[in-house]
């Protein structure tokens, strides 16, 4: 027998499922929240400190004002919150100069009247001594980047979303569910099974294992984050050194200011194409993890090539375009899927609480979520 029913179940409470339950209660409605591991977890795609944000969007300039309703909703939790979780430093996307993250960047900036300033390889260095990027790179800096604290994002969203009653329990794990005769959904978990009118899955790189028609949508990827003692860690500071999207020959990698826990943190978007599962992966690090991070910086941040201080394996969830995937499902609009964050989600999560909120109480949301459906993927056969 169920224990209660709710207006909406949300399955996986990392960063969009954390958002989700804040939004659904804030509005009135009965939900719960169930989470396999703990709140929050390392186990997922929301660990290790920090998650950059950017304005000057490369990958398309229809996420400029998604992010702009994110950020407000991010300074809202904040507030709630009573603790930063948005630092602003400002925010360089960097690479040769007909390449896509400078001129996509540029375009986004200029379609949507972003404040931002055009720097060439010395001018950059000479403004933030840390960078020493090749020559012929060009960067936008775009003063309102910067990073969101992710774990303490997800403990602000749950923390809210319980003061306004919503139930949370970790350490449950959904295994599956099955549309009742009333039109319900009953969920099937670890501990129980619990009713509900909607069934929001927010579980990131385990959305596969849900849905296994849709695996193909969301593939998981082994990434590594890599932490290094600067040499000169005054040129590290949030004040000193904004945060990068960096397209160089090697490939494209992203950074911060030291933060947090000791060290300027690196990673490289898709790390070693290592594509896995949340079950499969290998989750140690090794030297060559470190090595392909340590070359990048003695190259293009030599001041901060010292000591490794920590290394952390990560997972991205892909979509086949990077894009995201927020959809009801075809067959059962009761069902909402939430996955697909491809490396760069965690920024847009408190946007996308309030879209799958939106979802699950109206069917519909004022937001332009067009380049996030299900059916691109069927348009492109
Ligand atoms: C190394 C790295 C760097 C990144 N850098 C950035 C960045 O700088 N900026 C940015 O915007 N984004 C960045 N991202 C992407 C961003 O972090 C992700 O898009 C985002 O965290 C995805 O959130 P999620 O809620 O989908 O997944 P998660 O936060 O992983 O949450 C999914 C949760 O669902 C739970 N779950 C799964 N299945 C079940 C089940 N059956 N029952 C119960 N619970 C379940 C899981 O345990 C997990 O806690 C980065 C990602 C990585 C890995």
């Amino acid at each position: 027998m169920p224990e209660k029913s709710y207006d909406a179940i949300v399955v996986g409470v990392g960063a969009m499922g954390s958002a989700a339950i804040y939004h659904l209660a804030r509005r009135g409605l009965s939900v719960l929240g169930l989470e396999q591991f703990d709140i929050p977890n390392d186990q997922g795609s929301s660990h290790g400190v920090n998650r950059i944000f950017r304005l000057a969007y490369y990958e398309d300039p229809g996420y400029v004002p998604l992010m702009l309703r994110a950020r407000d909703l991010w300074l809202d939790l904040e507030a709630r919150a009573g603790e930063r979780l948005v630092h602003v430093t400002g925010s360089i996307d960097a690479g040769p100069a007909g390449g896509d993250v400078f001129t996509g960047s540029l375009e986004s900036c200029e379609i949507h009247g972003l404040e931002h300033e055009v720097l060439d390889s010395a001018t950059l260095t000479s403004r933030f001594p840390g960078y020493r990027l090749p020559d012929d790179t060009m960067a936008v800096f775009q003063p309102d980047g910067g990073f969101l604290l992710s774990e303490r994002g997800i403990v602000a969203h749950v923390e809210a979303a319980v003061a306004d009653g919503a139930v949370v329990r970790a350490r449950e794990t959904v295994r599956e569910w099955q549309v009742t005769a009333e039109g319900g959904i009953r969920v099937v978990t670890s501990r129980g099974i619990h009713e509900t009118n909607r069934l929001l899955v927010t579980a990131g790189a385990w959305a596969g294992g849900l849905f296994p028609d849709l695996a193909h949508l969301a593939a998981p990827e082994r990434q590594v984050l890599a932490w290094f003692q600067p040499a000169r860690p005054e040129l590290f500071t949030p004040d000193r050194f904004p945060v990068f999207n960096l397209a160089v020959a090697e490939g494209r990698y992203y950074g911060f200011p030291v933060f947090g826990i000791p060290g300027f943190k690196i990673g490289r978007y898709h790390h070693l194409a290592e594509a896995t599962s949340p079950e499969a992966m290998n989750r140690a690090v090794n030297e060559r993890d470190e090595h392909i991070l340590r070359a990048a910086v003695s190259r293009y941040f030599p001041d901060a090539d010292g000591p490794i201080m920590t290394l952390k394996t990560c997972l991205f969830t892909n979509s086949p375009d990077e894009h995201f995937i927020v959809d009801h499902l075809p067959n059962q609009p009761e069902v909402i899927l939430a996955a697909g964050f491809s490396g760069h989600g965690f920024k847009f999560a408190s946007l996308i609480g309030e879209i799958l909120a939106d979802l699950a109480q109206d069917g519909r949301t004022r937001h332009d979520i067009s380049m996030f459906a299900l059916d691109r993927f069927r348009q492109e056969g």
